[in-house]
């Protein structure tokens, strides 16, 4: 079994990052800029927040976090999203999710700029996915695409099983691992909650990845041997043990799975910090856009 180390691959990512951003600053250029808006108080969505902010410090982007209480109408909200749009210092943008109920996601997500929407939500970049044209991916998604293609995973002919619909993570995940392209290929097969027999679905997995957030919903008799595992899920799940009271689980029970799998990506440490660096590598992408930078 190989542990497939999101941290460690980040951290790559992000000198290479770094690299560039210095280039283009030291020809004259502008460093990148994204801002993230926050509102309420959720604890994990601080935290998400946090590092991406702390992120773009490593990489030497400017960032900007706008942070608004959780009664803050639609309207405003919406204002301050156009106001992000129009402002011709800033590169790219994320709204973080979940919202208050008050407030609609699609609206909010659908007022945003395609050009500046580096979360890659906006219809208008998820058609582009869909049609193979260049485009911001989604940056759950785009985070495993690398980690797939950095560990020299054959994906060509293989049969990718996906647990989970979500908008964000397992409906384009489907849709990547299927294109005609160098890490796609696969066979899909697209799992939910109505699924009659989900067991023989993932049984039938060479590739498997999960994204329901159910903690280590995933047992060993689930897979085959050899299977390569890319488990998304982050749970926090009550801990006494912990100073914060809480330990961090996957969708895969991992100490069981890792014994059959050739790949497995552990929780923390796996998806995670791949998703922050999609977003930065999103964010350089439109940056160079924006100062017709190739
Ligand atoms: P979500 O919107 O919560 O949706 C969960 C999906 O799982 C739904 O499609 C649901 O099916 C399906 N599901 C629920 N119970 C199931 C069951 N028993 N059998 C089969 N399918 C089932 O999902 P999400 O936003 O993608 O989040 C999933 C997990 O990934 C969460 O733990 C989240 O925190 C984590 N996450 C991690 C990252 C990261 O960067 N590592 C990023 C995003 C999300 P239905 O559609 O039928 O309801």
């Amino acid at each position: 079994m190989q542990l497939i180390d999101g941290k460690k691959t980040s951290g790559e990512v992000k000198i290479e990052i770094a690299k560039e951003v210095k280039e283009i600053v030291d020809k004259g250029g502008k460093a990148p800029h994204l801002v993230a808006v926050l509102v309420g108080e959720d604890g994990a969505s601080k935290t998400y927040v946090g590092s991406k902010v702390r992120s773009c410090e490593e990489v030497g982007f400017k960032s900007t976090l706008l942070k608004f209480d959780a009664d803050i109408s639609e309207e405003k909200l919406l204002e301050t999203v156009e106001q992000l749009n129009n402002d011709d210092d800033v590169d790219g943008f994320i709204v973080q999710l979940p919202l208050p109920k008050h407030i609609s996601e699609l609206k909010v997500t659908e007022a945003i700029d395609p050009n500046k929407d580096v979360d890659g939500f906006h219809p208008t970049n998820l058609g582009k996915m869909v049609l193979d044209l260049p485009t911001f991916l989604p940056a759950t998604p785009f985070g495993i695409i690398q980690l797939l293609e950095r560990y020299g995973i054959e994906t060509s002919g293989k049969h990718c099983v996906v647990v989970g619909r979500s908008h964000i993570v397992g409906t384009p995940m489907s849709i990547l691992m299927a294109r005609k392209t160098k890490i796609g290929n696969c066979t899909v097969t697209l799992t939910h909650s109505r699924t009659k027999d989900i067991k023989a679905e993932t049984l039938r997995a060479d590739i498997l990845i999960v994204a329901l957030g159910r903690a280590e919903f995933v047992t060993a008799d689930m897979v085959k041997d050899g299977v390569v595992v890319i488990d998304v899920g982050i749970t926090r799940v009550p801990d006494a043990s912990k100073k914060r009271g809480y330990a961090l689980k996957g969708d895969v029970k991992f100490d069981e799975v890792a014994e059959k799998a050739s790949f497995i990506t552990p929780v923390p440490g796996g998806v995670g910090p791949m998703t922050v660096v999609s977003l930065l590598k999103n964010t350089l992408l439109s940056a160079k856009r924006r100062q017709g930078i190739n």
